[in-house]
């Protein structure tokens, strides 16, 4: 069955969703995006990836068509028109189509390009987190603005081929020796005790599973330590897990090669991920 797809404040058959060649988001990336996802049918951390949304468009200058309010509306009709019980959204804006190709903005009054489609995915049952995660590190070969959630996917994609090649399951970027992040999530390591994740700033995604994750264990009385950590330091840990909307918290047993404490997805990891899941159910619309 087709799926429908949200095009510009129209709902539309996937075959009938279309957008211009000349689309600066098809032609410079001109574009950010937020995947959020659904569980029981209803949208997991929605005001954080409204916020985060209305921060990209910020920075970028580009202009956000929609309220927050409407924009859960879309969510929830899509996901209400394509009956997805478990699975994600995915929101792309673009700065639009100004008719020629040019470096340049377009003037500020061209219409924005809004899409969003949804999928369908095992988000809880997900095998890896009875395994875990096997990773490789990379040199961090992205922009320098990797807080704004932009459409610029291709390093990370090339990232995950890095892994797949290798054999493992994604790949931890580092830059000046030290983790950044995962190819699409927020990388942890946890060592006697401590959570230690890289600082917000520039150099990386403020992933909204990040903030909620840190929030509830503090709130858990674990201690967490927000500081780049270095990729040897890594291979060092006790445990690793990463973070990210369609993930939640995923345990990471090995590092280069190396097994990470008795190489089983460790305690921290699993604690988060209940207290995650069971708080974000919660607060779910
Ligand atoms: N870092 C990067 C590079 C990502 O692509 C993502 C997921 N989009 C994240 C972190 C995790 O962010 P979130 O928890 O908001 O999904």
């Amino acid at each position: 069955m087709s799926r429908i797809v949200y095009v510009n404040g129209e709902y539309l058959p996937e075959e009938e969703a279309k957008v211009s060649v000349f689309d600066r988001g098809f032609l410079f990336a001109d574009a950010v995006y937020e995947v959020t996802s659904v569980l029981e049918g209803k949208l997991i951390a929605f005001d954080g990836h409204a916020v985060r949304l209305q921060r990209s468009c910020d920075e970028l200058g580009m202009t956000n068509p929609v309220s927050k309010d409407e924009l859960m509306e879309i969510h929830q009709e899509l996901v209400k028109r394509n009956g997805v019980e478990e699975g994600m959204v995915y929101l792309q804006l673009t700065r639009g189509n100004p008719g020629d190709r040019d470096f340049a903005y377009p003037p500020e009054d061209t219409k924005p390009t809004l899409v969003l489609f949804t999928q369908t995915a095992n988000l809880l049952n997900n095998p890896k987190i009875e395994k875990g995660m096997k990773v490789i590190s990379v040199e961090d070969q992205r922009w320098a603005r990797r807080d704004i959630k932009t459409v610029q996917l291709l390093f990370p994609s090339m990232a995950k081929m890095m892994a797949k090649a290798a054999g493992v399951d994604d790949a931890w970027m580092v830059e000046d020796g030290h983790v950044t992040e995962g190819s699409s999530n927020n990388a942890y390591i946890v060592k006697d005790g401590k959570i230690i994740t890289r600082n917000l700033g520039n150099e990386i995604l403020h992933g909204i599973t990040r903030a909620a994750v840190l929030e509830y264990a503090r709130s858990a009385q674990m201690e967490v330590v927000e500081r780049p950590f270095t990729i040897e330091e890594a291979k060092q840990a006790d445990e690793a897990f990463i973070t990210s909307a369609s993930t939640f918290v995923m345990p990471v047993v090995e590092i280069d090669g190396v097994a990470l404490g008795d190489g089983k997805p460790g305690k921290s990891a699993a604690r988060l991920r209940e207290l995650y899941l069971e708080e974000s159910r919660k607060q779910a619309v």
